[in-house]
């Protein structure tokens, strides 16, 4: 049984970034008005059928502010539990490589350059980095800690038709092979409990994304929200989703699958409770870390214990 030094049975961000930056880090996330290929139209329109109408970033200081007074505004949230005053700024709403490179490159930077930002994570498609994005990526990597934060979800082509995801696997692989060519760090987002996926489809991608060249991974529940197409769709023709338990053996496996070198960012969703239509246990995040640590512990489960190596 391995246990990590903040008690998980696993490689936790928390973990992370006290061997980066020697303190407790916190996140803040920032919104800063772009939008979606699959949204405006190049890509369709709508978006990703399980994201919300801000993107995903809901909890993302947005509106007409200078980039100095969202980071002052987020900071302000969050400020009486983060004795550090160190911050990493996460673009977490929509896709924040999509346009022109000359004009978000000035934001990356200005946000950087906040004496209280040690580092910018970028939610983002592989298929919105460009080869002049990713150069500039690598190149503000030098000055600051920058991760580039993939929205993959699943490796089955079938699943990403259904939610209308719009890019293939390859697109995901040459996007990894140009970031780690400027060495910066990826993480990839996955759903557990995908409409129509089984427990072996879910692994299949667990497996994949277990051997890929990248520094951590996202796992959150497939959420039906309010305010996403997914929700009109849910109501029309309603299809399972994973109870608690299953979730929980569900997630617990797949961390056993990851290498130990692999940073588990997220164990479960943290959305807009209000939003939320099913399933409802998702809302309470602190019982479902709970009961996954009590689940590894209990059945001498800890990250890389089933890994099948490369
Ligand atoms: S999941 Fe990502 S790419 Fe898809 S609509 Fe939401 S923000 Fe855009």
């Amino acid at each position: 049984m391995k246990i990590w030094p903040d008690q998980k049975p696993y490689y936790s961000a928390n973990q992370y970034y006290r061997q980066i930056f020697g303190d407790k880090v916190y996140k803040i996330s920032l919104d800063i008005g772009c939008t979606c290929p699959t949204r405006e139209g190049t890509k369709g329109a709508g978006g990703c059928t399980f994201c919300s109408a801000r993107g995903s970033g809901d909890f993302a200081i947005a509106g007409p502010m200078s980039i100095r007074e969202k980071i002052d505004s987020a900071i302000q949230m969050v400020a009486r539990k983060n004795s550090s005053g160190k911050y990493i700024a996460y673009l977490q709403s929509f896709t924040n490589t999509y346009g022109p490179v000359k004009m978000l490159v000035p934001v990356y930077e200005e946000i950087l350059s906040d004496e209280r930002v040690v580092g910018l994570s970028i939610g983002t498609r592989p298929d919105c980095l460009s080869n002049k994005m990713v150069k500039e990526l690598g190149r503000l990597s030098e000055f600051k800690h920058v991760w580039i934060e993939l929205g993959l979800q699943t490796i089955h082509q079938k699943t990403a038709e259904l939610f209308h995801r719009r890019y293939d696997l390859p697109v995901y692989e040459d996007a990894v092979a140009r970031l780690n060519q400027v060495n910066v760090p990826i993480i990839v987002h996955l759903i557990v409990g995908l409409m129509g996926e089984t427990y072996d489809d879910f692994m299949a991608t667990v497996d994949y994304i277990a051997t890929q060249p990248i520094s951590g991974i996202k796992l959150s529940m497939l959420h039906i929200l309010k305010d996403s197409p997914l929700y009109e769709e849910y109501l029309e023709k309603p299809f399972p989703l994973l109870d608690e338990s299953t979730y929980i053996k569900w997630v617990a496996e797949a961390i056993t699958r990851m290498p130990q070198n692999i940073v588990i960012h997220r164990v479960t969703g943290d959305g807009n409770h209000k939003n939320l239509a099913a399933p409802k246990w998702s809302a309470y995040k602190r019982h479902v870390l709970n009961e996954l640590h009590n689940y590894m512990i209990k059945n001498g489960m800890f990250q890389g214990l089933n890994h099948k190596g490369t």
